[in-house]
């Protein structure tokens, strides 16, 4: 068989210092996929910044920057969060190291466009318009369409797996049960959820494998030790809060 013909991307987001939902993640995908993408959000919430930062510098191949990610090191203010996000923002910058940090801050601003596999697809952490906007409902995607350069874009930011489905027609939200077929008219914005804090009311760590020739998105979940995560965010002494959503995925 040829090997190109089933050449698939691992794609995630919102990895929020989890190791443990991250460990499981690359253990649920191994063997069945090539390359990993990231859609940005690799630090802040969780208790393991430094790890998760030094995990996807070796393994992932293009990563672009989410908000926490220019939060944690300056590049943002953190006015517009809510009390426990600016606690746990600053407690993730003391503990980066020097190396973290520095690659966090130079991480690029989506969209960034990947070659190579298949026609190129986009990589955006919040709108491919603006990299902090949340694509919450259809009306919120619906006027992207004009603006697209792609037919695929990964999106993340919202931690709500599934993403939106622009047809001449209009606009509609994906449910992300199993595998969806990529149709060639349509665009597509696609959310692999969230690795380290899901907030679709499923606490299983989310994920998708993209497969260009076949044209087909494999949404996925996976449990993990989520005890173990927040036991180590109450350890760490950062808001109760942030370890209990772990266990709803709120
Ligand atoms: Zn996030």
């Amino acid at each position: 068989m040829d090997q190109d013909k089933n050449a698939a991307v691992l794609i995630i987001s919102d990895l929020h210092a989890n190791w443990e939902a991250l460990e499981a993640v690359a253990a649920d995908a191994e063997g069945r996929y090539q390359r990993i993408f990231c859609l940005g959000d690799l630090v802040g919430y969780g208790a393991d910044p430094n790890r998760v930062v030094e995990w996807a510098r070796a393994h992932t191949a293009a990563i672009v920057r989410g908000n926490h990610d220019k939060a944690c090191t300056g590049l943002d203010s953190t006015e517009g969060y809510n009390p426990v996000a600016r606690i746990s923002t600053e407690w993730t910058s003391r503990q980066l190291t020097v190396e973290n940090f520095d690659y966090l801050q130079r991480l690029p601003r989506g969209p960034l466009p990947v070659e190579g596999f298949g026609p190129s697809f986009d990589l955006a952490h919040g709108s491919p318009l603006d990299e902090d906007q949340y694509l919450i409902a259809p009306e919120d995607a619906a006027p992207l369409r004009a603006y697209l350069e792609t037919r695929l874009t990964f999106i993340g930011h919202t931690h709500v797996q599934g993403g939106f489905l622009l047809a001449r027609g209009g606009t509609r939200q994906i449910d992300p049960a199993g595998t969806l077929e990529l149709e060639p008219d349509h665009f597509y914005l696609i959310n692999p959820g969230s690795v380290g804090q899901p907030r679709d009311e499923d606490p299983r760590a989310a994920y998708v494998i993209y497969t260009p020739e076949a044209r087909t998105i494999e949404y996925r979940r996976v449990r993990y030790d989520v005890e173990t995560a927040a036991r180590k965010i109450l350890g760490a002494g950062l808001p109760r809060a942030l370890a209990a959503r772990l266990f709803e995925g709120v």
